[in-house]
């Protein structure tokens, strides 16, 4: 940012109108611009100046002030004194200042701040005589002098700590406080002695020199690792830059009519309108947060400081009413005085967001689309699944990706088998595997929790438990999975067979030992809320849902039919992975009609409770698309069984398990490749659709089914699969003499696909995206195994995001964009929606509503999510569209 001559760099508060306002956060930072608007409202702040966040980079980059700086700053510092009656330096009555960092969006913790400045052997005294209390003058100085050589000079804290330890230690006292004044003087000249050592410099004594060398730290603590991780994973620019707040000290720590703290206007767990924090009597804001000492909760104030406490919460009210949101305060009480150093909006959890949100809506002071603008819908998720009890103390063991939220304790089980047997005798499970397939499907059913070393965000194990709504953990990278040894080690440590861990699927980390956790509980204001958004949105939310459980549930959540059945994935268990493996291994037609034979009656059935499950909504059922890889048998066990259900020798049976093996089976026979080789497939799965249609229409069922073709390349393989479907329909409402209205569609899940829409939507009547697919075509990248090295992209800014969990929308994004306008122009009434796995996350969701599609469709738990990304996207359309005609 350039230094632009025309606007002020320094903004004075505190005293009668402050410089600034609450609207000025791009200048003045969240502290800065709340220390300005408190001031406008006459709450007490101590008086204080803000550096603008402008100066920040103008000073990284050219190493210097901008000249017309200092004489600002001289300018403030003036005021500052008038305003408090002391002086900076001052020898009987020294002003000192804080110096602290402050940008527009709040880092909580990642920048330095300074306290005590201006404090030297002169001024010392001064603070002494002005206090009456030479410990807290001198304690005062030790831990300037202290924050100063870390913060300024870069040194370690630990030395500091080792000096103060031994000073302890001589004194045989337990906490610093207790130190007599002797010793904190012999503290304070060790310290200045050590930062000498370490810098070639003497500790400065001047007060002004202090000042600026804390400004510069300040400001160059925009860029310390931990400030430019945070910015990188909240998504903040490194553009922002941070103001600097110096600001007169009040002190908590001046005897028993002192003392500090932090309060909200509201219960940031619960929600609950009731002022909630805690503080300390005779300290200072760091204590609190070092907890060296435990702080009182806040109503304990009403009992101890009557007055204050009432202060305390006139002003939580007024803030709350002025800024419409909960506040999140730092007060300060300086011999029974109250000031107020920082209010900003309060984090909360999400159960706490929504019955605020309603609350305040009750009370008139949000509308129901502000309540609905202000939830972030990822938070949603808290409240679906269990989570870990927030108090709980853990002993982390690795992390992995968040494949699917919730948390989970269990025993470490290697084995799908074993995990069945340990969990039908009672016992609760974790799944650990290198990573998972179809044949372990039994033991994730059995598992409260899935944990694999390999796999990314669309992995097997990640899209099987999201669709079961439990706790996974996929691509584990510094785990090694022993798998015959029943065993997982991890950075030096084993984790053996029957040990308990916990997977924390919500934010990727896995545990060592049972942690508490606490259920979710689905009340009132969680449906009003929902309901308000869907009266809001234009976009559909549809479910992911491959069984009738999954479809009920889908339901309960709110969703609006079924935007994909994968039915491969009704074969993952017991006799139905036989049938589908004797169907895939079958050497001849007949063999493969057997088999099918088997599977009819198991897919009709499925279909006709999934369609009672959806009565009344849309259900697109697409056929087949099993990846061979994941249904063939691998290890020499089933091989042997298999063989014998089928009458061959395990030789046999090996010979053809390998002849159907592939190098690259996600680009393999799957999807209409299938049905086209093997047609008797698709006439098959038709006759099982339109016979569970029929029966259900029969008893007066409205049945909406939408077939859709998987994995299209060419319209010519749209049309092959869909002459099939059309005369199997035809065939099966004769025979049933009751007809069904259907829809033929398919899958966009191929670069070629996209690329051709045209000339599919002539044959096809509705696409949906499959972005899993088409993210790994797109990008020609294993989906499988995109663990081993998007981390480190990730880590070293090659891209922003992992492409399988926001879609990559100037890639993947473009050819969506593409295919939609293609699609339309030969077909404009073509239905179009989305159903990877990014139909659940909320920016993906805000770019189909962009495109003008009709729905997305995902798994059970992400509808609420999805249906209140949906509405916040039309609320910010209707913003823009508010915005352009006030500007026309
Ligand atoms: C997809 O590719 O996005 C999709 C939904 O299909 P699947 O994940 O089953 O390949
Ligand atoms: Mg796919």
């Amino acid at each position: 940012m350039t230094d632009s001559y025309s606007n002020p760099l320094v903004y004075f508060f505190g005293q009668g109108r402050a410089d600034g306002t609450a609207g000025m956060k791009d200048v003045l930072g969240g502290k800065g611009a709340s220390l300005a608007e408190m001031t406008n409202l006459g709450i007490p702040v101590p008086p204080g100046f803000t550096i603008s966040s402008t100066v920040c980079h103008t000073y990284l980059d050219a190493g210097q002030f901008p000249p017309r700086l200092r004489a600002q700053v001289e300018t403030a510092l003036q005021r500052l004194e008038a305003a408090s009656g002391r002086q900076f330096g001052g020898s009987a009555e020294p002003m000192l200042v804080s110096v602290r960092s402050g940008a527009a969006v709040s880092m909580p913790g990642m920048m330095e701040t300074i306290l005590n400045l201006g404090l030297n052997d002169v001024t010392v005294a001064g603070l002494e005589a002005q206090s009456g209390n030479p410990q807290f003058a001198w304690d005062s100085y030790r831990r300037f002098v202290q924050m100063y050589g870390s913060v300024v000079d870069g040194l370690p804290r630990k030395a500091f700590d080792g000096i103060l330890e031994r000073r302890k230690t001589d004194a045989d006292v337990a906490r610093v406080i207790d130190l007599p004044v002797e010793a904190l003087k012999s503290v304070v000249a060790d310290f200045k002695a050590h930062v000498e050592q370490e810098t070639g410099r003497a500790f400065p004594d001047d007060p002004i020199e202090q000042l600026w060398g804390a400004i510069a730290a300040v400001f160059g603590s925009w860029n310390t690792k931990r400030a430019v991780d945070y910015r990188k994973l909240h998504d903040i620019p490194d553009a922002m830059g941070t103001a600097v707040n110096i600001q007169t000290m009040v002190f908590g720590n001046l005897g028993q009519d002192s003392g500090t703290g932090v309060a909200f206007t509201r219960d940031p767990s619960t929600g609950a309108a009731e002022l909630y924090g805690e503080y300390l009597i005779n300290a200072q804001g760091e204590d609190v947060v070092a907890g060296t000492r435990d702080p009182e909760p806040i109503s304990t104030l009403g009992e101890q400081m009557p007055q204050v406490f009432a202060e305390l919460q006139q002003m939580a009210v007024t803030l709350e009413r002025h800024f419409r949101d909960v506040q999140d305060m730092e007060f300060t009480i300086e011999h029974g005085r109250l000031y107020m150093l920082q209010t900003r909006r309060a984090q909360r959890s999400g159960r706490a967001a929504i019955k605020i949100a309603c609350d305040m809506v009750d009370e008139e002071s949000i509308s129901v689309e502000e309540a609905v603008a202000r939830i972030p819908p990822n938070d949603l998720d808290q409240l679906l699944h269990p989570m870990i009890d927030p108090s709980a103390t853990l002993d982390l063991l690795t992390t992995g990706l968040p494949a699917s939220p919730g948390a989970a304790s269990g025993t470490a089980v290697f084995d799908a088998d074993e995990a069945e047997a340990l969990a039908r005798e009672g016992a609760t499970v974790i799944l650990v595997r290198r990573e998972t397939n179809p044949e372990d499907f039994h033991g994730m059913v059995a598992a409260k929790a899935i944990l694999t070393a390999r796999g990314g965000m669309t992995s097997h194990a990640a899209v099987v438990a999201r669709g079961m709504g439990k706790p996974c953990v996929s691509g584990a990278q510094e785990i090694t999975v022993d798998e015959e040894r029943h065993c997982f080690s991890v950075n030096g440590r084993e984790i053996k067979r029957g040990e308990w861990i916990t997977v924390d699927g919500s934010a990727g980390n896995v545990y060592l030992g049972q942690a508490a956790l606490v259920e979710p509980e689905l009340d009132g204001d969680f449906s009003r809320l929902l309901g308000w958004a869907d009266d809001l949105r234009h976009l559909q939310v549809r479910v992911n849902a491959d069984t009738p459980a999954d479809a009920h549930r889908g339901r309960d959540f709110g969703a609006e039919g079924i935007g994909l059945c994968r039915t491969e994935h009704m074969f993952f268990e017991g006799d139905r992975l036989s049938a589908m493996r004797e169907m895939i291994v079958a050497q001849d037609h007949e063999g493969r009609t057997r088999a099918l034979t088997k599977i009819l009656p198991m897919q009709r059935s499925d279909f006709e409770a999934i369609f009672r499950a959806m009565e009344g909504f849309p259900v697109t059922i697409r056929l087949l698309d099993p990846p061979l890889h994941e249904f063939l048998p691998s290890n020499p066990d089933e091989i042997a069984s298999l063989a014998e259900e089928l009458g061959k020798t395990p030789a046999e049976m090996r010979r053809i398990v390998e002849g159907l093996e592939e190098v690259n089976p996600m680009l393999g026979l799957r999807g209409c490749r299938l049905g086209i080789m093997y047609p008797e497939i698709t006439r098959m799965q038709a006759r099982a659709i339109f016979e569970a249609a029929c029966t259900v229409a029969a008893r007066k069922g409205r049945v909406m089914p939408e077939v859709m073709i998987p994995l299209t390349a060419t319209v010519v393989e749209f049309r092959k699969q869909a002459l099939i479907v059309r005369e199997v329909a035809e065939e099966v409402f004769r025979e049933r003499q009751i007809t069904v209205p259907f829809l033929m569609g398919t899958m966009i899940e191929l670069p070629r696909a996209a690329l051709t829409a045209d000339e599919i939507a002539r044959e096809a009547q509705f696409f949906s995206f499959g972005t899993n697919d088409l993210t790994q075509t797109t990008w020609g990248l294993s989906r499988d195994d995109a663990g081993r090295f998007l981390p480190y992209y990730l880590q070293h800014n090659i891209i922003d995001h992992d492409p399988f969990e926001i879609l990559d929308r100037d890639g993947v994004g473009k050819l969506i964009q593409m295919a939609t306008e293609l699609g339309r122009k030969t077909r404009p009434d073509l239905k179009l929606g989305l159903c990877g796995e990014h139909g659940g996350e909320p920016s993906t969701v805000a770019f189909c509503d962009q495109l003008g599609m009709n729905y997305v469709s995902c798994s059970p738990y992400r509808v609420p999510i999805a249906r209140l990304a949906a509405a916040q996207e039309a609320l910010a359309q209707r913003g823009t569209m508010d915005r352009t005609r006030a500007t026309v």
